[in-house]
């Protein structure tokens, strides 16, 4: 499918880009940020219980992510991510705030949309928001300098930031995906081969465990849902780590939304144009984005009320919606200007998949996501390595429970 979808040129020239991307500037970037998610997550979650996760950056081309457990050593966890995934994070990261630009000079995307909530919440007509010096990330400021000494005069600070704020969030959301698989304790819901001591949660759709119809038929809609429940402790963990790096404001925000958005557009490749339940691990990516969605959403009102950046939900309401509305559309943009066969004529394939004319279909199959998640749920509830965690917030969300 993704050939289908994807053009030919433009890939070669990624391939070509590829070519030009240092993997060790690239492993420069992402180490300081794992290490510091990684002690955090010690401190937090692993070494009250005489445990600790590490990590790895496998020099492994392929685009993939994985938790792995040692059974017999549950509470010394591996997260390795593949230099192949941290790369395609960057190129995107890198590229986005540019063609932003582009496309808020030279089309009439984001003068419609604004055009629509100026009058209720606070927009922005340039392709990335205006960060402040003091909401940069640590990246940046060390960074700066040596772009600073021959910087190229399109390259605004607020491109160059968004630049590393976007791959640093984008890092940060597929680690704590990683994490939310960890400490929900997923290995102890899958069906191993007989002996086994190390159970992988890998995010390659090749690797499936070993199972069969005979022994678990709903071996897929199962992992499916716990996908989904990785994904909302992600979320829950990156808002945390969000205001814990003083990076909990609009830009920041914005950003995580498009670095998602993003991410399930590269997820949806592999995925038909319909929302047939297809045997695979990981659900259609139009339906985890609106798991995501729907959560962060909420969860970034309640946090703004938290810390008292405003009094009431209802007073951030447009403007999420107006970040979210707009991440969407930028990222389809993106997406289908850079790797699909695309005219400009019609929307994109992910965005016409997602639009209101399938949303009865799509609604079916979040109901039943919903209802393998619920199914379980309590398991996982009695497994998860941490209390409190998100899962009492999601319940109270009732989140698509019909
Ligand atoms: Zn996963």
């Amino acid at each position: 499918m993704s050939q289908q979808r994807n053009s030919k040129e433009k890939w070669n020239r990624i391939v070509e880009e590829n070519r030009h991307l240092s993997i060790e500037y690239i492993e420069k970037l992402a180490k300081p940020i794992l290490d510091d998610l990684t002690s955090w997550v010690n401190r937090k979650f692993y070494n009250p219980l005489n445990g600790e996760l590490t990590y790895k950056i496998p020099l492994d081309e392929r685009v993939n992510a994985t938790a792995t457990t040692d059974v017999l050593d549950p509470t010394h966890p591996i997260i390795e991510m593949n230099l192949g995934m941290l790369r395609e994070i960057y190129r995107d990261a890198f590229v986005f705030p540019l063609m932003s630009d582009i496309f808020s000079e030279k089309t009439s995307t984001i003068k419609d949309l604004n055009e629509v909530f100026q009058s209720v919440c606070l927009t922005f007509g340039s392709g990335v928001p205006p960060i402040n010096a003091n909401q940069q990330t640590k990246l940046f400021d060390l960074m700066k300098p040596a772009y600073d000494e021959r910087r190229h005069e399109k390259l605004t600070d607020d491109m160059l930031g968004s630049r590393f704020m976007m791959f640093e969030l984008m890092v940060v959301w597929l680690y704590f995906h990683e994490v939310g698989h960890l400490l929900q304790r997923h290995f102890l819901l899958k069906i191993i081969k007989p002996g086994d001591e190390i159970v992988c949660v890998s995010e390659m759709q090749e690797s499936v465990d070993f199972h069969s119809k005979a022994t678990d038929e709903n071996y897929f809609l199962k992992s499916q849902a716990r996908e989904i429940l990785a994904d909302l402790e992600g979320v829950d963990l990156t808002i945390s780590y969000m205001v814990k790096n003083k990076l909990f404001h609009v830009p920041g925000i914005y950003l995580l939304m498009c670095a998602q958005e993003i991410m399930f557009h590269r997820f949806f490749q592999s995925y038909p144009e319909n929302f047939e339940i297809p045997e695979i691990k990981h659900p259609n990516p139009i339906v985890r984005g609106e798991y995501v969605q729907g959560y962060l959403t909420n969860l970034v009102l309640d946090t703004l009320v938290k810390n008292g950046f405003i009094s009431d939900r209802k007073d951030g309401g447009y403007q999420i919606t107006y970040l979210s509305t707009r991440a969407s559309s930028m990222a389809g943009l993106f997406w289908a200007n850079r790797y699909e066969e695309f005219d400009g004529g019609e929307l994109p394939t992910f965005m016409r998949l997602a639009s209101k004319e399938n949303h009865e279909q799509k609604m079916q199959y979040i109901h039943t996501m919903r209802y393998w998640i619920d199914s379980q749920l309590e398991k996982i509830k009695v497994n998860h390595l941490c209390r409190p965690n998100f899962i009492e917030y999601f319940e109270g969300l009732k989140l698509y429970q019909k």
